[in-house]
């Protein structure tokens, strides 16, 4: 469904659906850093209780990992926001005059 690292296709490729109505807008994003966030702090006490490394280890191995796992993370959680937008025909509100 993806045209590069997270740009959309215009259509799917296998069945033909398409993918106008999709935007995700600040959701994968905002899901990744709550996740991200989350295991990078965990890892981090965890490590700092049990071995005490020098701060710079630190900076180092956890600096490295809050880049690396978001990238990772990222396409796979807008292509289930966009999955789930699609079974949930969500979209943007309207009023009833609109109609
Ligand atoms: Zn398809």
């Amino acid at each position: 469904m993806f045209n590069g690292y997270l740009t959309l296709a215009p259509s799917c490729n296998v069945c033909g659906q398409n993918f106008d109505f999709a935007d995700s807008g600040d959701g994968p994003a905002i899901f990744v850093m709550l996740v991200t966030g989350f295991i990078i702090v965990g890892a981090a006490l965890y490590v700092e209780v049990v071995y005490q490394p020098p701060y710079w280890v630190h900076a180092i191995v956890w600096g490295t990992v809050a880049l690396v796992l978001p990238l990772l993370l990222l396409r796979s959680f807008k292509g289930v926001l966009i999955a789930l937008q699609f079974q949930h025909k969500a979209e943007e509100g309207k009023l009833d005059s609109d109609r």
